[in-house]
């Protein structure tokens, strides 16, 4: 049954739309193919289906009207991002994947007339995509306010220089919003800022298409490792002003949690699809189906009910950053982050056992998503993290004030 409690009319018009479209148009290409070989081959196929979403009218819908959306707020858009996330090909599709949609997010809101002509324009449309750079393999991510990435002015340029590596999509895209230092001697919190580096600047490096479960990818479906060497681009690519870097990816990261969960409430939805299906229709040759065993019975009820209390979760804390701005509800994104990323990977996992063998192969989805999303506990924010960062500012409340180990 559909949630209702934060249905808008603009959803009660278009999530019947996108339904139909992604059941129609994305579902049946769902093969074991396109799930398993490089996202490039599938790729061709999605672009035509964008022209298709373009031509229905359902592109870019987590804009602005003025950029040619439907100016959803983040609690209507999470309730589409579910719906897209049914599928693994949904949110390429539809054009509103990460990272692209946090780029769009951060440039459109903090960037100048400049970059957003050469930059934001043409990444709303669709003709180019970016990355974002922040992570290195010699620092803790968690802690990103240690960075060995510099970024040196030199009269009117910057010079970059710095090893990244976990840049989802870098493969084939057009720019990298690069976190580098630019103020060694500031306070660790603002001795960081976000630049853009198109990749074609002489310097830019992608190493690889890293290898993840024994799968490398490519195109947007992949996790790169790149450098920069001396790459030199113009001061007017900083986005926001010198020093904000750990301020724009706090501020990404608010949204951006929000699109994470409602993805992957979206993918526990499908999963536990699947889970009651196999359950109502494998005969076990005794005289009973699968779905009469009480061990399933509950795993059906604990999915139904973690799911339900995930989604309620989520939508509450997107309404909260809707109506009172991100900051105000930390404690609520924190507690969605790990609670929905667990409950994904717990219905997921259930989800296979049910369907015994066939659930390890690749001619369902759930293999695809326990490879993919068991990133889902480390990306933006450990679990640990979130559950440390949420405890401390409980205990505050008790008078006892810690910090951050
Ligand atoms: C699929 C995927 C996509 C990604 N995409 C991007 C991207 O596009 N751009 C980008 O810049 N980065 C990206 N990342 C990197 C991601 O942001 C980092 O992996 C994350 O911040 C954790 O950093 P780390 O891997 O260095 O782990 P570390 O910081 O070394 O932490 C390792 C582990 O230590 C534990 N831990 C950490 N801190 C604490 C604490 N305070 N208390 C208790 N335990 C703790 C956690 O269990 C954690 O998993 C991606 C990662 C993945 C897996």
């Amino acid at each position: 049954m559909q949630e209702t409690l934060f249905l808008t009319d603009k959803l009660k018009t278009i999530l019947p739309k996108i339904k139909e479209f992604l059941v129609n148009e994305i579902y049946p290409l769902e093969t074991s193919e396109h799930l398993t070989g490089k996202f490039s081959k599938v790729a061709k196929i999605l672009d035509q289906k964008r022209e298709l979403v373009r031509a229905a009218g359902l592109w870019g819908l987590q804009h602005t009207e003025e950029e040619g959306g439907l100016g959803l707020t983040l609690c209507e858009f999470g309730q589409v991002s579910e719906l897209l996330a049914t599928t693994p090909f949904g949110h390429y599709t539809f054009h509103c994947q990460a990272p692209d949609i946090g780029n769009m997010e951060l440039i459109g809101k903090y960037a100048s007339q400049e970059i957003k002509d050469r930059f934001l324009h043409p990444l709303i449309e669709g003709k180019i995509r970016s990355c974002f750079a922040m992570t290195e393999p010699e620092f803790a991510g968690s802690n990103p306010v240690n960075l060995g990435t510099t970024a040196v002015r030199d009269g009117d340029h910057y010079i970059v220089n710095g090893h990244k590596w976990f840049t989802s999509s870098a493969d084939g895209a057009a720019f990298a919003v690069v976190m580098a230092v630019t103020n060694p001697d500031a306070a660790p919190h603002k001795r960081s800022s976000q630049i853009i580096v198109p990749t074609d600047t002489p310097g830019f490096k992608l190493v690889r298409n890293i290898s993840i479960m024994g799968e490398p990818s490519d195109h947007w479906s992949s996790h790169a490792e790149v450098t920069f060497e001396n790459c030199r681009v113009p001061v007017t690519n900083l986005i926001a002003a010198e020093g904000m870097g750990f301020m724009l990816a706090q501020e990404r990261l608010g949204p951006g949690r929000i699109h994470h969960c409602m993805r992957w409430i979206g993918t526990s939805e499908r999963a536990f699809d699947l889970m009651c299906k196999r359950a109502a229709s494998r005969d076990m040759g005794d005289g009973t189906f699968l779905g009469e065993k009480q061990i399933v019975q509950f795993w059906i009820a604990e999915s139904r009910a973690e799911i339900d209390a995930a989604r309620l979760m989520v939508l509450r804390t997107a309404d909260n950053i809707d109506k009172f701005g991100a900051a105000a509800v930390r404690n609520q994104i924190s507690e969605i982050k790990f609670f929905c990323a667990k409950i994904m990977l717990d219905v997921i996992d259930r989800a296979i056992q049910v369907h015994g063998a066939l659930g390890i192969t690749d001619d369902t989805l759930l293999s695809f998503w326990y490879r993919h999303e068991r990133a889902a506990r480390i990306y933006d924010g450990a679990d640990e993290v979130h559950k440390s960062a949420l405890a401390r500012s409980i205990l505050a409340g008790y008078g006892l004030e810690t910090k951050r180990r």
